[in-house]
């Protein structure tokens, strides 16, 4: 037997609990995975709130990442005592997830752990963390330059945010932070943010074209915001949009598009083929300070995932939150 969050569900409503799950239970894949640490994203918030519709089959074991030790494999990939990593594959929305001391998951979806890495410092990294690099590279990939002037990130308190202030600080740019969080400058500044604007500024709808300011946007807020970061892009900037905090929907114009040359890059961490996931966490092992993960992560322990799932979905969480699946 082992532990997990478990989430039920009936014809009404649905339950989280930690429980207790016997092996039998895990679903069939190659490689089993004694799981040492795990987190809460934004979309785990949402499973385990049931806010939106990301569970797809129940009862369901939520957490789309962890780190941890192959306990078992049928594959020739890996072997017993690999130390492995795992991000997206719709793990913890259509297949058991990391929030439990035993996965069981397709070789093809774990990568090597990053030796620069325990696996608590790769949790507090997370899928959010992983998901900022590949806006880095995405950014880097279309020429974007400190050079070429400030650098907008929206969200910035959030996992995702923070985590892309640090790297682009790092590589030199003027990072601008948008953040509803007046509370968190210290917080954004320590990480590398030259400027902090509030997110008020940009979440009202907005004219389609409005005064060129960013060489470029790390987007992890969505509709009213995205659409205002697009209009204020500077001539042949880019945009990489990654999130839905704000909203789904995206209220703009196709303005900066054709009269601005603007390119909008969309990131998809969960299906991402092995090549770039591979690079952002090699980016993310090269550019990421020790002390910016320090500081970006807190600890829970299994029991307090549930109540942290409902702290990020309400906007009340700062950074990554780590979870100690064994404690
Ligand atoms: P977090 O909840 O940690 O951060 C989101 C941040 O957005 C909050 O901290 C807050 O920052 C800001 N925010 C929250 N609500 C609103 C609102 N109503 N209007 C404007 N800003 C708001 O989430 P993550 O950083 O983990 O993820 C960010 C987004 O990226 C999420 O939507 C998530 O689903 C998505 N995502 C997408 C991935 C992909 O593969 N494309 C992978 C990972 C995440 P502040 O208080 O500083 O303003």
């Amino acid at each position: 037997m082992f532990k997990a969050l478990l989430i039920t569900k009936n014809e009404s409503a649905q339950a989280v609990a930690v429980t207790d799950i016997d092996e039998s239970q895990l679903p069939e894949a190659a490689v089993t995975v004694k799981v040492e640490y795990s987190t809460i994203n934004y979309k785990d918030g949402l499973a385990i709130t049931g806010k939106s519709p990301v569970v797809r089959k129940f009862p369901m074991v939520p957490g789309i990442d962890f780190a941890g030790v192959v306990e078992s494999s049928s594959s020739d990939q890996w072997k017993a005592g690999d130390r492995v990593v795992l991000n997206g594959w719709g793990v913890g929305e259509g297949h058991w997830g990391g929030l439990s001391q035993k996965a069981r998951v397709n070789p093809g979806w774990l990568i090597r752990l990053p030796e620069a890495f325990s696996a608590k410092q790769a949790m507090a990294i997370g899928t959010a963390g992983y998901t900022a690099a590949l806006c880095v590279d995405a950014l880097e990939k279309h020429g974007v330059t400190p050079a070429q002037g400030e650098i907008l990130v929206t969200g910035a308190t959030g996992g995702v945010g923070s985590v892309a202030i640090a790297l682009l600080s790092k590589l030199g740019f003027k990072v601008v932070a948008s953040s509803g969080k007046a509370s968190e400058a210290d917080y954004l500044k320590a990480l590398g943010a030259a400027e902090i604007i509030d997110r008020a500024s940009l979440s009202a709808p907005g004219k389609p074209m409005q005064k060129e300011r960013w060489a470029a946007v790390v987007d992890c807020v969505g509709s009213a915001t995205l659409a205002n970061a697009l209009a204020q892009t500077r001539y042949g900037g880019y945009v990489a949009a990654c999130g839905l905090a704000q909203g789904m929907d995206l209220p703009g114009s196709v303005a900066p598009f054709i009269l601005r040359g603007v390119s909008l890059l969309g990131i998809d961490s969960v299906m991402a083929p092995l090549p770039p996931r591979e690079a952002a966490w090699k980016r993310l092992a090269r550019d990421l300070d020790a002390s910016a993960l320090e500081s970006i992560s807190t600890l829970v322990g299994l029991g307090n995932a549930a109540a942290a799932g409902a702290d990020i979905v309400a906007g009340k969480i700062r950074g990554r939150v780590v979870v100690d699946v064994n404690a």
